[in-house]
């Protein structure tokens, strides 16, 4: 972090910002310029207040130059983190795919797509027990009914789930049930909700929030990170802006972005991000050619009585076309299916 002084600081404002760095455990060293003194602020800059210090009499700006990310980033994680979950490695050279419903109907949906999905090639089951719906209205998912039709669709296919969790309460019942957790778009930024995940072990996959940035995501993470919780996993699943033809904006630049910036897994999720069944097989094979580590797709055996996202999702045959759709397109980028 640098601290640049005004023109016009006093000798008293000048000691008082030297104070207040020193205040926080760390080292300054000073150089002068022409008009201003700049001091390099070294040490643990993370709990500097940059604010607070741009507020204070002398201080004409403060410029950070650590990210804000330290455990997200890759500045001290070259490497990519791999993430196991049973048989399946997530982040290496094999692409992971995780498809299924939106939402967990019955014992006989979840089965029969889990089955269908893993015929294709799909290395792990999605379905959502306790579904976040905008609506109080709308179907709220089967609950731990949903969590028990899931695990019996792992055990019959042998793939791993993962399953949304949507609050505090509920996150012991749903991480006894799934291999991995789900955070959605609205609970991105629910740092409660990050820090008690963060005191478990399970993998956790996060969902860039509808209106996150790519910082902000970046810093869900951290807060599972910093609590100990390594096996975090990246989701771009789509932003809200102004166009309304698709029903988000999938940003496709956010994936090589996070792939440099962070040496976490990222996976795309473009049946959120376009809203359109139609436009997923093209958003998936960008993703991969941008170098997703993985997709997140929803399937549904009969999406015209889905009971949530039914116009996003493939039949199961069309989930299908798209695997081998996908098939030159990792070879193309090295990776593999
Ligand atoms: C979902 O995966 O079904 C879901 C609710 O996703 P998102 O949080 O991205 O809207
Ligand atoms: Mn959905």
């Amino acid at each position: 972090m640098i601290v640049i002084t005004k023109e016009k600081a006093t000798p008293q404002e000048i000691q008082h910002i030297k104070d207040r760095i020193e205040s926080y455990d760390c080292q300054i060293h000073e150089s002068a310029g022409e008009t201003h003194l700049i001091f390099g602020v070294i040490g643990d800059v993370r709990r500097i207040d940059t604010g607070q210090l741009e507020r204070m009499a002398g201080v004409d700006r403060v410029v950070r130059i650590m990210r804000p990310y330290k455990l997200a980033g890759r500045d001290f994680h070259p490497q990519d983190t791999l993430i196991q979950v049973g048989q399946v490695t997530i982040g290496g050279p094999k692409l992971t795919v995780m498809a299924g419903p939106c939402a967990v109907e019955s014992q006989e949906q979840i089965i029969e797509v889990a089955q269908k999905v893993k015929a294709s090639g799909a290395n792990i089951l999605r379905g959502g027990a306790f579904k976040p719906r905008t609506s109080p209205y709308s179907f709220q998912g089967l609950k731990e009914e949903g969590l028990i039709f899931l695990a019996e669709a792992r055990e019959k296919t042998g793939l791993p789930i993962i399953t949304e969790v949507v609050d505090v309460a509920s996150l012991p019942l749903v991480a006894d049930y799934a291999d991995i957790l789900q955070v959605g778009a609205r609970n991105a930024q629910n740092f409660t909700l990050l820090k008690a995940i963060g005191e478990l072990e399970i993998p956790v996959l996060i969902k860039r929030g509808m209106m996150s940035t790519i910082e902000e995501l970046l810093m869900s993470a951290e807060y599972v990170l910093s609590k100990g919780n390594q096996n975090v996993i990246l989701c771009e699943r789509g932003i809200r802006t102004f166009e309304k033809y698709t029903r988000n904006t999938f940003d496709l630049s956010a994936i090589p972005l996070l792939k440099q910036l962070s040496h976490l897994p990222v996976i795309a999720d473009p049946s959120h991000g376009t809203g359109l069944w139609e436009l997923v097989s093209p958003t998936t094979l960008g993703a991969v050619a941008a170098g997703a580590d993985g997709l997140i797709v929803e399937v549904h055996p009969d999406p015209e009585i889905a009971v949530s996202d039914g116009r996003q999702s493939l039949k199961p045959n069309r989930f299908g076309d798209l695997m081998q759709a996908l098939k030159p397109v990792a070879q193309a980028v090295g990776r593999q299916l």
